[in-house]
């Protein structure tokens, strides 16, 4: 998942974290500083799903094992900051939502089996309080209809999905409909 969004450019600069579900207590996660690109086993560490914080984990920690904690359905979760995710969820941030709707590439996405649908993918405001931050999100994904991802404003997109594989096609996915929705909305 890292080196896929890294050969993407989705993780400049070293951001982006990437963690997998282990079992219902425990998730590996990329530690902080990672370059995704390239990552090594070394930049993965075991963290408890309801525990302290590990030393190393990545400031966004909390926005993935409260991820865990809340829906016992995801196995994988990728968090990229890919251009057109971070312009799009700022020019939509007042409204608190981006609606993608008829787009063929939306039957990527599990569960969705037309183009004749739409997603409307909620948006946060950011926060540097990542315990914060995740309790929000947890709030706003329970009040939304089913969604495969989130976008945090002027930041970038959280996606999941029940395994490695299918959180990979989601991320793709996304970054292909958002980047058409960047480009239909420039050229309106
Ligand atoms: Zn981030």
């Amino acid at each position: 998942m890292a080196r896929h969004a890294g050969r993407n450019g989705w993780v400049p600069a070293t951001s982006g974290n990437f963690s997998v579900r282990m079992d219902g207590k425990r998730a590996a996660i990329t530690a902080t500083g990672a370059n995704k690109a390239d990552l090594t086993a070394a930049e993965v560490i075991e963290s408890e799903i309801a525990g302290p914080r590990h030393p190393r984990a990545s400031a966004e920690a909390p926005l993935h094992l409260l991820r865990y904690a809340g829906a016992s359905e995801l196995g994988a979760i990728c968090h990229v900051h890919s251009l057109a995710a971070t312009v799009l969820s700022r020019r939509h941030a007042k409204s608190g939502v981006l609606r993608l709707e008829g787009w063929e590439l939306l039957k990527a996405f599990a569960g969705i089996a037309t183009h004749e649908t739409r997603l409307d993918i909620p948006i946060v405001a950011n926060d540097q309080d990542t315990n914060r931050l995740a309790l929000l999100v947890e709030e706003r994904l329970k009040e939304s209809g089913p969604t495969h991802g989130y976008l945090i404003a002027g930041h970038g997109l959280y996606v999941w999905g029940a395994t490695p594989l299918d959180a990979i096609r989601h991320m793709d996915a996304f970054d292909f409909l958002l980047t058409a929705q960047l480009h239909e909305e420039a050229l309106r």
